[in-house]
């Protein structure tokens, strides 16, 4: 991965490897908005979106092509409850599931998509952190969420390297702490302007630092 990128990473004020992976979500999911027919197909060939993706795709597709979507599968619903003489029984919900996939199995397209990427972050993370002289440049950054410092930390090697990493992540979220105090100090109407840009969004970066961003797998 090219250095400036993770530079951009880093200085993004968050974890750098949620901030990929959400601006790749984006991209994805306008691509997919812009295939109404193809996602279509891609339901009658019996795949399909997770739970998650399903909600984030209608953020980036016009209503219409939502209700559009919305006929061409209840229409189905329709058709398989009308026409199935088998009664609807826990097997059947199963098999509905493994077929629409709204369980959030990994044949979600996009999330298949994001699996892959979130390796490459991981590993470039891990080639510039076992860089020499890159532990300076990534303190000063906001480090990484709980799920990805743990991944990260799991894949380098040298030993001493692992617990810098740990010291730093343990400084990051005390800094983190402090915001949050300020946050709460500050609440009142009179005094919520003396919040400095970090202290503003402490609230929603405390939130990413325990379990990354929204979709975050810890496996
Ligand atoms: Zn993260
Ligand atoms: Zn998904």
């Amino acid at each position: 991965m090219e250095m400036e990128k993770i530079h951009e990473g880093l200085d993004s004020g968050r974890c750098m490897i949620c901030h990929f992976i959400e601006n790749d979500e984006s991209e994805l999911l306008i691509k997919w908005a812009g295939r109404g027919e193809q996602i279509q197909q891609g339901l009658r060939n019996r795949e399909s979106f997770c739970n998650h993706h399903f909600w984030r795709l209608k953020k980036v597709m016009s209503d219409n092509t939502v209700a559009a979507l919305g006929v061409f599968l209840l229409e189905q619903f329709v058709y398989e409850l009308d026409g199935s003489d088998a009664p609807l029984t826990e097997a059947w919900l199963r098999d509905y599931q493994d077929r629409r996939s709204f369980s959030g199995r990994i044949d979600c397209p996009v999330c298949g998509t994001l699996f892959e990427r979130e390796r490459e972050y991981i590993n470039a993370a891990v080639d510039f952190l076992e860089s020499a002289g890159n532990m300076p440049v990534y303190e000063k950054s906001r480090g990484l969420c709980m799920p990805h410092f743990i991944k990260v930390f799991l894949s380098i090697r040298d030993e001493s390297q692992r617990q810098r990493l740990r010291e730093i992540q343990k400084k990051h979220i005390d800094a983190l702490v402090g915001e949050l105090q300020e946050f709460i100090k500050k609440k009142d109407p009179s005094r919520k302007w003396e919040r400095t840009g970090d202290e503003k969004v402490a609230h929603w970066r405390s939130l990413e630092k325990l379990v990354g961003r929204t979709g975050t797998k810890w496996r």
